[in-house]
């Protein structure tokens, strides 16, 4: 079946008041619970858990531990992350030293920027290294995440280094829509190779923002929508 992607955008939810109730050592739960506490409804929590499988008991809920422990798996944060940052400027920075991050074992390997005064500079445990030298360090060191940090005209060439390194995954902050190369092949023109399988993840507090704008215009329109 087709995942629409608010889904798996939800699975994240709920993943985070799992482990909210184990804080608080709650130890069950239930579809009419997570609905509440995720501000969805009881339904859309069940259909959502069962793109993925079968995991509480009719009547008796879910095992928070047991629940949480599936969610971490469906969502692949049970292995470690390997993980680049291109572009150390001002969010570059602020992520590297945000520690959050490795809870999950997201993994930071890797720091690159072109700024020759950026270069060079130590931030935690790693040095930050020049973006000429990307595809070096992706050949010796596997890395499945690129985090775009990069100024807006840069990041269509500094996506495309990730990719040509082989990087599969990419957190784009900048303001742009990240394009596939695109090659001619019978008159057609088709994303290059390398972009087979590359999944772009876009973030942007500002779009955020301009929506919040809207909403707090149109309030109808919110509870509408979210219906
Ligand atoms: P910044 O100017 O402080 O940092 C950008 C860094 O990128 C600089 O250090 C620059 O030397 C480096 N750079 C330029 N070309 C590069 C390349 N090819 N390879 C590696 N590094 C390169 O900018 P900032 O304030 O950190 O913002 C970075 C980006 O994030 C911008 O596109 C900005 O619009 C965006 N942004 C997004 C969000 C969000 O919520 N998504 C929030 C803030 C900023």
């Amino acid at each position: 079946a087709d995942i629409p992607t608010a889904a798996i955008s939800r699975l994240v939810t709920y993943l985070r008041i799992l482990e909210q109730l184990e804080t608080q050592d709650v130890s069950r739960t239930s579809s009419n619970d997570l609905a509440e506490r995720a501000q969805v409804s009881a339904f859309q929590v069940r259909k959502d858990l069962a793109y993925f499988g079968r995991f509480g008991t009719r009547g008796m809920g879910y095992t928070v531990p047991i629940l949480k422990r599936e969610l971490v798996r469906v969502l692949g944060l049970n292995r470690t992350w390997s993980v680049v940052i291109v572009g150390m400027g001002r969010l570059g920075q602020a992520i590297a030293n945000y520690p959050g991050a490795s809870d999950y074992r997201f993994q930071y390997v890797g720091l690159f920027d072109v700024n020759p005064q950026i270069v060079g500079q130590q931030i935690r445990d790693l040095r930050v290294q020049h973006t000429e030298q990307l595809r070096d360090f992706v050949s010796a060191t596997p890395v499945d995440m690129g985090f775009l940090a990069v100024p807006p005209d840069r990041a269509q060439d500094a996506a495309q280094a990730l990719v040509d390194a082989g990087v599969r995954g990419i957190l784009n902050f900048a303001p742009v829509v990240i394009q596939p190369r695109t090659t001619e092949r019978g008159g057609v023109s088709e994303p290059g190779e390398e972009w087979r399988n590359v999944t772009i993840e876009n973030v942007d507090f500002l779009a955020g923002m301009k929506r919040l704008a809207f909403y707090i215009l149109n309030p109808t329109l919110k509870a509408a929508l979210t219906e």
